[in-house]
C-alpha cells in the first residue's frame, strides 16, 4: 500500500528565522520505502515526458534528481553555487529576499535539443528553479518538466514557472 509521504516531512517552526515554518524532507530521505516511493512517482512522470537529462540545483535538488536519473538511465548535471564547478560554466542570477544569488552550470552539461527535467526538493518563490531553467535553456535544452517533493502554495512559485509542466508530490 502507498505511504502517505506527509508523514515523512518534519515541520520546524521559526527556522531558519522567526515566522518561517521549514519543511524538512530528511525523514523522507532517511526512510528507504518513502524515498523509493517519492522517486518512483517522479520517475513515472519523467518517463511519460521522454526525459533525456536531469538538472537539479545545489544541494537538495541532487537528492531528488539523482535517483530518478539512475532509474531512467539518463544523466544528471548539478547546478551549483559560485566556485564549485571546475570547468567553463554559464551563470544565472536570481533574487533572494535580501540581495541576489547565482547558480552555475558546466557549459557542456546539456546538449542543444535535449529533453530536460529540472528537480528540487521544494518550490517556494520559484527563484531557484527559474534560474536553473534559464541555465538549461541558455545551453539549448528543452525543459519538458519540473518536479518537486513539496510546493509551498502561499509563495506562488507555480506562477513563476507557469509556462512549464510541473509535478509536486505534496502541497503545504
Ligand atoms: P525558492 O527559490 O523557490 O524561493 O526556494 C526554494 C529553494 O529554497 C529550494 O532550493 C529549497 O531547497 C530551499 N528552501 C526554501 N524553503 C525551504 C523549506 O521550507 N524546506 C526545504 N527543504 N527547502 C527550502
Amino acid at each position: 500500500m502507498a505511504l502517505d509521504l506527509h508523514d515523512y516531512v518534519a515541520s520546524i517552526p521559526d527556522y531558519p528565522e522567526k515566522g518561517v515554518i521549514f519543511r524538512d524532507i530528511s525523514p523522507l530521505m532517511g526512510d528507504g520505502a518513502a524515498y523509493k516511493q517519492a522517486t518512483n512517482e517522479i520517475v513515472n512522470y519523467a518517463r511519460d515526458k521522454g526525459v533525456e537529462m536531469i538538472v537539479g540545483p545545489e544541494a537538495r535538488g541532487f537528492i531528488v534528481g539523482c535517483p530518478v536519473a539512475y532509474e531512467l538511465g539518463v544523466g544528471f548535471a548539478p547546478a551549483r553555487k559560485k566556485g564549485k564547478l571546475p570547468r567553463p560554466t554559464i551563470k544565472a542570477t536570481y533574487d533572494l529576499e535580501y540581495g541576489t544569488s547565482s547558480l552555475y552550470l558546466h557549459k557542456d552539461a546539456v546538449k542543444p535539443g535535449q529533453r530536460v527535467l529540472v528537480t528540487d526538493d521544494l518550490l517556494a518563490t520559484g527563484g531557484t528553479i527559474s534560474a536553473t531553467i534559464d541555465l538549461v535553456e541558455e545551453l539549448g535544452g528543452i525543459v519538458v518538466g519540473t518536479a518537486f517533493i513539496i510546493e509551498l502554495k502561499d509563495m506562488h512559485g507555480r506562477d513563476k514557472i507557469k509556462d512549464y509542466d510541473m509535478l509536486s508530490l505534496m502541497k503545504y
